[in-house]
């Protein structure tokens, strides 16, 4: 128990000093009681529904930001309610298990009546509804294109719901392409690739959200490229996203390049003004947030390019209209789009921001890991950077040494392979590794 208090004070500390109001923390992650931790997460007790509502929509990606800074590694979170009957809510923390559903955090209703349909998107709808309606058919497969935050997994998860609304008992797999990869290093090892087969091979529908992740790794794209031919010529629906063209997937074997593009490509642009107003409306209609067309035209003007932040502006906005009971004006527009914009900070994927990350991520500090310093912790940071430079910017290894203060080509080899090694053996470093690639490429 000591040790559950001492983690949270931890998160407690860090929520504060990531710019939470001291009114927002006493209503909200005050009254906050840490149970345990159970099955890798860790589970909150609050009084009300509400509040666990609240804490969900506003606060769970924060939580779980402090609780990784704390422990070093990152843990789910179950927020529970002290009623009789508690019920549990699934934040996909780690990544969503592939075997089934999309997961998303409750509330979200990734449907196709919930997608704002405008010239950015119209294509790429038209394809998923046309998929959704006859998998198998046409456009097999379907892959999607287009930048972080635009829909691509909304998408996913409405043909998700469609086709199991017509067909119940569909067989449908889920899967993120990180994910994939993972489990197949996994039944490598314990020597179960059959059932990994097995998995992947009997179902109607196969869907990889971000497929990028596959980029070099070989082991996977040579599995992949047998599964795929085993349901494509049994007119399995395959559906596939990415954050960008499949010519445009650094080193993506030839013949999988050539079945990502034999069926139908959509890409997803980022959506006009009309859109964006559209989908703030839509937005603040689901959450209840009593918005004019003023303020709404005047956030669809200030964020342009990402739907995510324009969600995120609507949400805080309502927790601030909950809070201090402040209404949606267009002050107070202004203000959740400071925010929003403070937290995403458009950092450019450089190393400096990889170092930063990983050094942020493993308690070390960003000069350290350029130094020459051989301490375990730096070292091993500095690998794990080395190794997150390769897998995000596909740089040479010689220009990567450049980085680290001109070491080698072949220190850098060894100290991906090292990481590489390391994430096969030990599920804690692999998810370590995968969360920082993650945020970064996220951001
Ligand atoms: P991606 O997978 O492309 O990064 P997501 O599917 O996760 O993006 O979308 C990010 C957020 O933006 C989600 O909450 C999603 O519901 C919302 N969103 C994106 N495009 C639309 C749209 N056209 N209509 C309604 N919501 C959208
Ligand atoms: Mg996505």
């Amino acid at each position: 128990m000591e040790m559950i208090s001492d983690i949270w004070d931890g998160v407690c500390a860090v929520m504060k000093r990531n710019g939470m109001s001291q009114t927002a923390f006493e209503v909200w992650i005050r009254p906050i009681e840490p149970l345990k931790i159970e099955d890798g997460e860790m589970v909150l007790v609050v009084n009300t529904d509400f509040q666990r509502k609240t804490l969900m929509d506003m606060y769970a990606d924060k939580l779980q930001e402090a609780f990784r800074e704390v422990l070093g590694f990152p843990l789910g979170l179950r927020i529970e309610t002290k009623a009789a009957v508690p019920t549990p809510v699934e934040v996909p923390a780690t990544p969503v298990q592939g075997n089934g559903y999309p997961q998303f955090a409750e509330g979200e209703d990734y449907s196709f009546e919930n997608f704002v349909v405008g010239p950015s998107n119209k294509f790429a709808h038209a394809a998923c509804l046309s998929v959704a309606s006859k998998p198998g058919g046409m456009y097999n497969p379907l892959f999607i294109h287009g930048g972080s935050g635009l829909g691509k997994t909304h998408l996913l998860c409405a043909i998700c719901k469609e086709i199991k609304k017509n067909n119940p008992t569909a067989r449908i797999l889920y899967i993120k392409g990180d994910t994939m990869t993972n489990e197949l290093v996994e039944a490598i090892q314990t020597g179960s690739t059959v059932e990994f087969h097995a998995k992947y091979r009997q179902v109607d529908v196969l869907m990889v959200d971000d497929i990028q992740f596959l980029s070099g790794k070989t082991s996977t794209q040579i599995e992949f490229f047998h599964t795929f031919e085993a349901l494509h010529s049994a007119g399995k629906q395959i559906v596939l996203t990415s954050d960008r063209p499949p010519k445009e997937i650094a080193t993506l074997e030839e013949r999988l390049r050539s079945r990502f593009e034999m069926g139908l490509l959509a890409d997803i642009q980022a959506p006009d003004l009309e859109t964006r107003i559209a989908i703030v409306l839509r937005k603040a209609k689901a959450l209840d947030l009593p918005l004019s067309n003023e303020v709404a035209d005047y956030i669809a003007n200030q964020i342009k390019s990402n739907v995510r932040q324009l969600e995120g502006v609507v949400k805080r906005m309502r927790a601030q209209s909950l809070l201090g009971g402040e209404a949606p004006t267009l002050v107070a527009a202004q203000n959740a789009i400071r925010d929003i914009r403070n937290d995403n900070q458009p950092v450019p994927l450089t190393v400096e921001r990889i170092i930063s990350e990983v050094a942020r991520t493993m308690s070390v500090r960003p000069e350290d890991i350029r130094s020459g310093k051989r301490s375990a912790p730096i070292s091993r940071a500095r690998q794990v950077a080395a190794y997150a430079v390769r897998h995000i910017t596909s740089l040479p290894m010689e220009n990567i040494g450049d980085e680290f203060g001109g070491r080698d080509h072949s220190s850098i080899v060894y100290a991906i392979q090292t990481v590489e090694k390391k994430m096969e053996q030990d599920p804690n470093f692999r998810h370590l590794v995968n969360d920082i690639i993650k945020n970064i490429s996220d951001s």
